[in-house]
């Protein structure tokens, strides 16, 4: 279960000029354990002296023991281990047993306090957490045969860590964080989302439900910022792992973003128009989504891969996307065959679009109509809209947002300025 591979490490502390080691009572039991145990007083002085002048490396921890490397005054420098026994598996089981039932225990570690109540409970089930007289077994280079400055010093160090979170001493006993609250989960505690208040006493229902009208109303929502912002740059020295591709990653980002705000200015009423994301995109879809972001060249190329299409496809397929989200989409990609029902609606709409005169030539293949000897094209969307197209370069291009009137819709293609 333990996971002997558990260590953290932490980055040596700025020299800590005239104040006190241990702030936190648990910091301060530690000391003791250090300071009453050691035969000689001066090597303490001598650790906590060099501890305060910054000559403490960064420290290692790990189930069992701390070490670190210290410089001397005379600049020698040593490796110092300071040994703390590690909890049995039969401890372990009883501390993990006692703090499913005490959640509160819990939420206070992960607050990274360590009340007295929750190391008296521990102690009455036999686990001592914090170390004792002569608990503290120094190792160091230097071939002392007892503590010396390095190991004192070492163990100062120790406690500006554990004032900052009490976890480190947990580690220290044998369990790391994660794998304490693994195993806290596997024996059915979920002390993550337990307000230690609520599980040891409860509230009435119905008291609970009075103080739903005394509480203050909420706060008006904050105002909607200008855009969606800046998303972090991922640039750094550092080569990314094999397959990252970090200009990718930005750019999904800001795109998550932008999307964020979208829906965010959409829910406050000062809506974008713009078009919803369907619920469920396909992939070919979302990834003309994402290339109507405008992102830059080499993920523009990307898209265009991933998703089956050339550079124009993707183009083109952007252009739709503009005019209509999915449903353009499909109208540019995709060709059926038109419904009875629907090709005759479609037949009359055209009928009475012109008058007999101006009619143009249409040649129909399946929802295209074409404009014999023109450029131009209606496709008839499966709403019954007409859409607009245009040959450009040889290839069919979207010319506009689709409308109900296929005469409209033709003068949009021919780009005529009185209809566009
Ligand atoms: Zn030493």
């Amino acid at each position: 279960m333990t996971d002997r591979n558990e260590e953290r490490t932490f980055a040596a502390l700025p020299p800590a000029p005239g104040r006190g080691f241990a702030q936190t009572w648990w910091g301060q039991a530690w000391l003791k354990a250090l300071e009453d145990a050691a035969l000689d007083s001066e090597q303490v002085k001598t650790g906590r002296r060099l501890a305060r002048a910054g000559a403490v490396g960064a420290v290692s921890v790990r189930p069992g023991r701390i070490t670190a490397v210290v410089q001397d005054r005379d600049h020698t420098t040593h490796r110092a281990d300071v040994l703390l026994q590690e909890l049995s598996e039969e401890q372990w089981n009883r501390f993990l047993d006692m703090a499913v039932e005490r959640a509160g225990h819990i939420a206070a570690l992960l607050d990274r306090d360590m009340p007295p109540h929750l190391v008296e409970d521990a102690a009455a089930e036999g686990v001592e957490l914090l170390p004792g007289l002569g608990d503290l077994e120094p190792k160091c280079d230097c071939d002392a045969w007892d503590h010396c400055g390095h190991t004192a010093a070492l163990c100062y160090q120790m406690a500006r860590l554990l004032d900052q979170d009490p976890f480190v001493l947990l580690l220290m006993r044998g369990r790391g964080e994660r794998t304490l609250l693994e195993e806290l989960q596997e024996r059915g505690s979920a002390p993550v989302q337990e307000s230690p208040d609520l599980s040891q006493e409860g509230v009435d229902a119905a008291e609970a439900y009075a103080a739903g009208d005394i509480l203050p109303p909420l706060p008006a929502l904050p105002e909607l910022p200008d855009g969606p912002g800046q998303p972090p740059s991922l640039e750094t020295e550092t080569t990314p792992a094999p397959g990252v591709d970090p200009v990718a990653v930005e750019f999904l980002a800001a795109a998550a973003a932008g999307e964020a705000y979208r829906l965010l200015a959409e829910a406050r009423g000062s809506g974008h128009g713009g078009h919803a994301v369907e619920a469920e995109l396909t992939l070919a879809q979302d990834a003309v989504r994402l290339a109507a972001g405008s992102p830059d060249q080499a993920i523009t190329q990307r898209l265009a891969g991933g998703s089956g299409r050339d550079r124009e496809d993707l183009q083109l397929a952007v252009c739709a996307w503009r005019y209509g989200g999915v449903a353009a989409l499909s109208v540019l990609e995709d060709e059926w065959a038109v419904e009875a029902e629907s090709l005759a609606r479609a037949r009359a709409a055209l009928e009475s679009a012109w008058d007999e005169d101006e009619r143009p030539r249409l040649r129909a293949t399946h929802n295209r109509w074409t404009a014999v000897g023109t450029s131009t094209q209606l496709r008839l969307g499966r709403d019954g809209r007409w859409w607009p197209y245009r040959k450009e370069r040889g290839r069919w291009a979207p010319a506009g947002p689709p409308v109900r009137d296929p005469a409209t819709a033709l003068a949009t293609a021919e780009g005529d300025p009185m209809n566009g």
